[in-house]
């Protein structure tokens, strides 16, 4: 059995090849990973560049096939099953330092590469830990050592997402495992403005503190009680309960549809003129009485 191993720490992060040492005893194990940290890149791909791919010959357990990518989580999936390992057989992501609870099930590109691994049929795995400064890897590497196992034996070949955190303890001291639902865990994002080397204000997105809801049977609640949490995840975002505000709004919405009154169109220049002031989309340099205006915004493409 081939092994797909991807993270969003990057290739050098030590989660990540505490995972694969214990995933080598049941298959050949392949790492694609980014070739630096992408943490919340979520399931972005990069559609509109190349992606540079490096053999990594760097790696701390032998007999691994191992690449650095220039790219996302999810760029390092779908390269390897579309091309580097097509016939991977299961996916991992992880080991993430740091929680994947709740909300963050879809900003996290840990999660994200599992995805991707589930659109195209296959097991796949995101294992996070609830440990940022000092994580305790053992035991998330060995739960992804017996998934591996089971995977192996023919089992566990669900068709959904398992996404699992572990609180950040040894073995031993784990109380159990649970299978949870993503708990309403949310973060008030905090804005934090610098200055750069000119002068010029820039900013900074910080994860403020989080919003903790601990109700019973979800994944918070489970690292929580110092257990095991897997939520099985599938992409289908759809509430199927129709509230009285959506039937009000689709009436509302629906009086209007009357024949629209017809906008003037944009000037057609505008598109070729702001590109060419900002560098983009045109071979013609900007004359430099335009470059002044190029801060102003940006353009579709
Ligand atoms: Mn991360």
């Amino acid at each position: 059995m081939r092994i797909l191993v991807t993270n969003d720490d990057g290739i050098l992060a030590p989660g990540l090849w505490a995972l694969v040492r214990e995933l080598v005893p049941f298959g050949e194990v392949w790492v694609v990973a980014p070739d630096r940290e992408q943490s919340g890149i979520g399931t972005a791909l990069t559609l509109l560049q190349p992606l540079r791919v490096h053999e990594f010959t760097y790696a701390p357990v032998p007999d691994v096939h191992a690449y650095a990518v220039q790219g996302t989580p999810s760029d390092c999936v779908v390269l390897a099953l579309e091309h580097l390992v097509p016939d991977a057989e299961c996916v991992f992501s992880g080991i993430n330092a740091g929680a994947n609870l709740g909300d963050d099930a879809l900003l996290s590109g840990t999660v994200a590469a599992a995805f991707h691994g589930y659109f195209r049929g296959l097991p796949s795995f995101a294992i996070s830990l609830m440990g940022i400064r000092a994580p305790q890897f053992e035991a998330s590497a060995r739960l992804g050592g017996l998934l591996a196992q089971l995977v192996a034996q023919g089992q566990l070949r669900e068709p959904f997402v398992l996404s699992i955190n572990l609180p950040n303890i040894p073995w031993e001291e784990l109380r159990g495992i649970e299978i949870t639902h993503l708990a309403r865990r949310t973060y008030r994002d905090e804005v934090v403005e610098t200055r750069d080397a000119w002068g010029r204000p820039q900013y900074w997105l910080r994860r403020g503190t989080p919003k903790w809801e601990e109700e019973e049977g979800t994944d918070v609640w489970a690292v929580r009680q110092q257990r095991v949490s897997i939520t099985p995840l599938h992409s289908n975002l759809t509430v199927l309960e129709v509230t009285p505000g959506l039937l009000q709004a689709r009436e509302v919405l629906g009086q209007h549809l009357t024949p629209p009154e017809l906008l003037p169109p944009f000037d057609p220049n505008w598109v070729r003129r702001a590109g060419r002031i900002m560098g983009v989309g045109t071979e013609e340099a900007a004359h430099p009485d335009e470059v002044a205006l190029g801060d102003a915004g940006s353009s579709e493409p």
